[in-house]
């Protein structure tokens, strides 16, 4: 495999308090030094990048910064014995793309340790297509399995529906044979036909999902997909059944919880988190093989838009305003 004299980069640079983000060509020598270096195929766009862009939430820890949490591509050197150039790898989390550089460029230098190898039978276009929004999706329903949770005990709430981790949810669920409620708060039938394509029977949301719930609400739920945060855990809390679980990964509408004891002690409810960029390796590696078959590319190609590496600091704004159905795939050779 040629290794390219100069390849492209997205790099995001701190002017005063400004951030800067510029595709620029780069050297080998420019990234740093790291064991495995990868040609990239695709990474992804997600909300943690859009709050990265928009200067939120110390996202960014370094400067200047590739950033991109995920990528998936083709080993050209390796260092470490566990790879060796030709191998096809996948990467995400670990904190790449926020301490260390990340995937919105042609080539990567990653740590060994936070590499796998892609499973058989998906290729690198799969890998990002599903990305870190659906490997994330996939450990909360292994969450709710783990849970007791089958398509047998009843139906399932996913929040934030319409998003990269919700789509890929209600998908994987609803492909696994659970009835799947969506949780959006879009109103426009373009959207709920969508959610209805990727999977979901019934759509719900409006008014009552931005109020207080009280402490126990008429039970609905067996289990409960969680991107969301705040006033809606809490209500999807109140409402779950008895024994009911919810895997909970994201706060798109708030970190905080205002919740009440009486759905754990009274329902024996659980909230259980779901953590993608600490987790173990084989954990990662389990989410990703099912993903094989627990996802079909058909359903991929209605959650997803794909863009090249130039368009990703306007998505990224367009991601924090929630203005994005589905999930993005970013080109980095497009
Ligand atoms: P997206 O922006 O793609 O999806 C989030 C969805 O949440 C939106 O599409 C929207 O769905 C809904 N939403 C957005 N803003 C609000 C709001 N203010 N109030 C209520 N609902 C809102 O993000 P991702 O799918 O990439 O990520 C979802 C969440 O999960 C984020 O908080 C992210 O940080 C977190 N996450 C956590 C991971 C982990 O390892 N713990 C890994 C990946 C993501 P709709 O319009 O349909 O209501």
């Amino acid at each position: 495999m040629m290794i390219r004299d100069t390849f492209k980069a997205l790099v995001v640079e701190k002017k005063n308090n400004d951030l800067m983000a510029t595709v620029k060509q780069l050297k080998v020598e420019d990234l740093p030094e790291e064991d495995v270096l990868i040609q990239v195929d695709y990474s992804t766009l997600n909300y943690k990048e859009g709050l990265g862009f928009a200067n939120r939430n110390k996202i960014f820890r370094i400067f200047p910064i590739v950033p991109g949490l995920d990528l998936a591509g083709t080993v050209v050197e390796s260092k470490s014995d566990d790879f060796t150039p030709g191998d096809q790898v996948i990467l995400n989390g670990w904190g790449v793309g926020e301490r260390y550089w990340g995937g919105y460029a042609q080539m990567a230098r990653i740590k060994a340790e936070f590499l796998i190898p892609l499973p058989k039978g998906m290729d690198t276009k799969k890998a990002m297509a599903i990305g870190t929004a659906g490997y994330t999706a996939m450990l909360q329903v292994m969450t709710l399995e783990e849970a007791g949770i089958t398509p047998g005990t009843g139906p399932i709430i996913v929040t934030g529906a319409s998003g990269g981790v919700g789509s890929n949810a209600v998908a994987i669920l609803s492909g696994l044979g659970y009835e799947v409620t969506a949780l959006t708060r879009a109103t426009e039938e373009f959207i709920h036909n969508y959610l209805k394509k990727i999977g979901a029977t019934e759509i719900t949301g409006g008014e009552k999902w931005t109020e207080m719930p009280a402490p126990l609400e008429p039970q609905k739920w067996a289990g409960g997909v969680d991107t969301v945060g705040s006033v809606v855990l809490a209500r999807l809390l109140a409402q779950m059944k008895y024994g009911g679980c919810v895997a909970a990964c994201g706060l798109a509408g708030g970190f905080d919880l205002p919740v009440t004891v009486m759905p754990f002690i009274l329902r024996g409810v659980s909230l259980r988190g779901v953590d993608s960029v600490s987790c173990p390796i084989q954990r990662r590696i389990s989410a990703w093989e099912r993903l094989v078959t627990d996802i079909s590319d058909e359903v991929l190609d209605s959650i997803n838009t794909t863009i090249p590496l130039e368009d990703v600091p306007r998505y990224a704004g367009e991601i924090l305003e929630g203005n994005i159905t589905g999930h993005i795939v970013v080109d980095v050779n497009a």
